[in-house]
């Protein structure tokens, strides 16, 4: 509970002092209600912090999951990862714990819970002053696939590895974040892998089809076929089955298509956005504004709870709405939610980041790729010392012509790259650069910036 370093509560916020909570439940036991809990003791919190958690396991690391699905038996557990032990920091946690449901009341909150571990459900309820939603999201599968298996928790993660241990023929529905890490590294490991996409181009949501095609040819050197633009019509025992009737055989098909907000317990208690996502402020508080319909809730019901991590939409003033859905969001983002708790000032916005490691090689993206802006590149796509995109607007003033706004940066084997974008794109502003310096890969990135570059 040492609050080292923590600066003390600014003025404005200390008269609120009475209205802080001296309780809180913290609902999810992943990456942000690990860190929200860590936090929360960071920054001097000292009530009862109750933790619930739906799985059985104490919280571990998602990303290795995929990237060492058949080299690492064991999750990559948080106390180890990150230093965070929760059975000491909370006050009781609760482990293959469902939170069910959720009352935001005038003078504090109850969550409903259900205990599914022993033979028989067991009901409780949780009273507190404050919750904190860290219920993250789970994997897609479509109802009409279910021999396919997917992949977000430990227990996913142990099945597809049995299943793989004797298979020959994986087809991965997918070439996303996920889809592609999976497919790298079982076609490493000597099973024949097909993947499959209805995109024009692997991580063509996620980047563009123009750039998600410098990707494709990753897939033929780890000896993958890859199918764009087909859609599944169908899966079962035997493999995949194309809209056009052209059958894989597989004896394994892994469903990797996407995430969804684990919030369907909270649908008629709470707005959510078109995603089913808690839409939140910068620090974590509800915002019904982004929302689309769903329950009113009093203004202090509503300061009740806070929304965290990859369950919650989160509007920022320097980058729009950002969906959750990645590791580094999880990580930083209790921070803010537990300084709002506490009364302490809320750390810098950084610039949303995502990384993969997939078919041998390492990518980062910082910003959000705009798929109306330019696309320019640093260094040859495709070469061998990698190289960095950058997605650039023209400004609307009268800049020189080669000046253009810095949105968003992928580097793909580039890690000197890494820390002038996520410095440079975490401004206040868009930094604007001189493009044609920025193409130029011996050019430090951020020697590129005209003028100052933006404050933090
Ligand atoms: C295989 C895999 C690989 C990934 N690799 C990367 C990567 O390389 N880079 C990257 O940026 N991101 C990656 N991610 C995404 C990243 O792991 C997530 O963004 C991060 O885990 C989100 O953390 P979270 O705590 O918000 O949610 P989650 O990790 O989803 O944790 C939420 C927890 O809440 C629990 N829960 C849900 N509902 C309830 C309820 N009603 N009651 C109680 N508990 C509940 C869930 O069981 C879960 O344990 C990966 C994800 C997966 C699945």
């Amino acid at each position: 509970m040492s609050i080292t370093g923590v600066p003390a509560p600014d003025a404005a916020t200390r008269h609120r002092e009475q209205e802080r909570p001296a309780s809180i439940v913290v609902v999810g036991a992943g990456l942000a209600g690990a860190q929200t809990v860590a936090a929360l003791r960071r920054h001097g919190f000292d009530g009862r912090v109750t933790l619930v958690g739906a799985e059985k396991t104490l919280p571990y690391d998602r990303p290795p999951l995929s990237k060492e699905l058949v080299t690492r038996a064991e999750p990559a557990w948080l106390s180890d990862e990150l230093d965070v032990d929760v059975l000491t920091l909370a006050d009781d946690v609760r482990l293959a714990e469902s939170a069910v449901g959720l009352e935001l009341l005038e003078d504090g909150v109850v969550v409903r819970t259900r205990r599914t571990a022993s033979a028989h459900d067991t009901d409780d309820t949780i009273s507190a002053d404050a919750v904190v939603l860290a219920c993250g999201a789970r994997a897609v599968r479509p109802t009409a696939w279910p021999d396919a298996l997917v992949l977000y928790t430990a227990s996913d993660a142990a099945a597809l590895r049995q299943r793989l241990a004797s298979a020959h023929r994986l087809v991965v529905v997918g070439a996303g974040w996920i889809g592609a890490e999976v497919a790298g590294v079982v076609a490493a490991s000597g099973t024949a892998v097909t993947v499959v996409e209805a995109a024009p181009e692997p991580l063509a949501g996620q980047l563009g089809a123009d750039v998600g095609a410098l990707t494709r040819q990753w897939y033929a050197d780890a000896g993958i076929t890859l199918l764009t633009g087909v859609t599944v019509g169908g899966v079962d025992a035997t493999g995949v089955v194309l809209a056009d009737g052209t059958r894989l055989p597989a004896d394994v098909v892994l469903a990797a298509v996407g995430a969804v907000p684990a919030t369907a317990w909270l649908r008629g208690t709470l707005p959510l956005t078109a995603r089913g996502a808690v839409p939140v402020g910068p620090t974590g508080s509800l915002e019904v504004g982004g929302a689309v319909g769903g329950p009113t809730l009093s203004e202090r019901a509503a300061t009740r709870m806070w929304a965290v991590g990859d369950c919650a939409d989160r509007r920022t003033d320097r980058f729009g709405v950002v969906a959750g859905a990645h590791w580094t969001g999880a990580l930083t983002h209790p921070e803010a939610v537990a300084c709002a708790i506490t009364g302490h000032p809320a750390p810098p916005e950084s610039a949303p980041y995502v990384f993969s490691d997939q078919l041998g090689h390492h990518l980062t993206v910082v910003g959000t790729p705009e798929p109306d802006a330019e696309v320019v590149h640093r260094g040859s796509p495709g070469g061998p010392d990698g190289w960095t995109t950058l997605w650039v607007r023209r400004p609307t003033d009268g800049a020189a012509a080669d000046v253009r706004e810095l949105l968003a940066v992928l580097t793909v084997d580039r890690p000197r790259d890494v820390g002038p974008a996520r410095r440079l794109l975490a401004g206040s502003r868009p930094p604007m650069i001189d493009v044609l310096r920025a193409c130029d890969p011996a050019v430090p990135l951020k020697a590129s910036v005209v003028g100052p570059a933006p404050s933090v």
